[in-house]
């Protein structure tokens, strides 16, 4: 108990390596209400706000002041800490069911998130309105999900400054200065990351979706769930691209997939230069204290080791016997 008090006590510091590298910890929240429990475990903001529940079993969309209401909350309750608003990512797994979602035979590859968004432009524009609005009260970032083409970085863009202008005909205070971010979750944007980058500030990697499409595994499916494995050769390739390209065009890499969320993660996803992570707030204090065990410089070498491996367990096996004795407890749970 003393040792889980101190877990606690500590993770309301900043994630700091012992080479002096700090690496932010964040919460993911699907609901407004989910804050309080990123405050409560110490996370540095929220880099993931899945804002799909607002727009779940009702027969309408919300309306903007609704949204503005909800994420304007949040940003003050944050208190100047970052919060990453993801625009809506319906379908897919999140199904909308109302008149206007379609039936797909085959939702993870159809009408979802930001493909549904530019397809209904006027529903897309309240949320970006409702986000503009509430970032003129506090720190925030905006983040577009499922990008899989450049021309949808380029539109989602274009259509947030029709919503800036709208906001400065009516009058209402805005703030159009915010970081925005692309989510790199289909193997084409790792391909095109370079060319993304140039209309973004930031990457946030969804590895919950790229290793659905790169891995062809339904992440739904629990016949194949013991194939979606973080840890293939091929994820860790992308991440390592992604990341590549990120510093070479000198934009932020975060990643918000459950990938992050995980102990026996961090030794490599460190040595890959992830920027910030962002997880399930519960995990906050191990991540944080994962981190604080850790040497940068040590694990860039270690990626050097993980990049020769062939399979998912031999990547396994080379963290339990690399880092096995700093993960000790929790090397198993995740
Ligand atoms: C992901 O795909 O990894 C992600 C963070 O988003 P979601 O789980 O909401 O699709
Ligand atoms: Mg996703």
């Amino acid at each position: 108990d003393q040792f889980k008090a101190e877990i606690t006590r500590d993770s309301f510091c900043q994630a700091t390596t012992s080479d002096g590298v700090d690496v932010r910890v964040m919460g993911n929240i699907e609901l407004p209400e989910e804050v309080v429990a990123v405050g409560d475990n110490g996370g540095d903001g929220i880099g993931l706000y899945r804002t799909e529940f607002q727009y779940l079993g009702r027969l309408d969309f919300p309306t903007e002041a609704d949204l503005f209401d909800k994420y304007q909350d949040v940003v003050e309750v944050m208190a100047g800490k970052p919060v990453t608003i993801r625009t809506l990512d319906i379908n897919g797994d999140k199904a909308l069911n109302n008149q206007f979602s379609a039936d797909e035979a085959n939702p993870a590859l159809g009408l979802r998130a930001i493909r549904y968004c530019l397809k209904k432009p006027q529903v897309f524009k309240d949320q970006l309105r409702a986000i503009l609005r509430a970032a003129a009260f506090g720190n925030t970032r905006i983040l577009f999900p499922m990008i899989s083409t450049y021309f949808e970085i380029c539109e989602a863009t274009r259509i947030l400054d029709e919503a800036a202008e709208s906001l400065e005909k009516d009058g209402l205070p805005y703030n159009r200065d915010i970081e925005i971010g692309a989510m790199i979750e289909v193997p084409s944007a790792v391909i095109m990351a370079d060319v993304i980058a140039e209309n973004v500030d930031f990457f946030s990697i969804g590895t919950n979706d790229l290793i659905q499409y790169a891995l062809a595994i339904d992440r739904g499916n629990e016949q194949v769930a013991h194939l979606f494995q973080p840890l293939d050769p091929a994820i860790i390739r992308m991440l390592k691209h992604v990341a590549d390209v990120a510093r070479e065009k000198d934009i932020k890499i975060f990643m918000c997939g459950e990938m992050a969320g995980t102990p026996h993660h961090i030794p490599l996803l460190l040595g890959i230069g992830m920027d910030e992570l962002s997880m399930n707030p519960q995990t906050i204090p191990d991540i944080k204290r994962v981190i604080r065990s850790l040497n940068v410089a040590d694990t860039r070498s270690f990626m050097k080791e993980v990049l020769k491996q062939t399979t998912a367990k031999s990547t396994f096996e080379l963290i339990k016997d690399t880092y096995g004795d700093i993960l000790a407890e929790q090397l198993y749970s995740g």
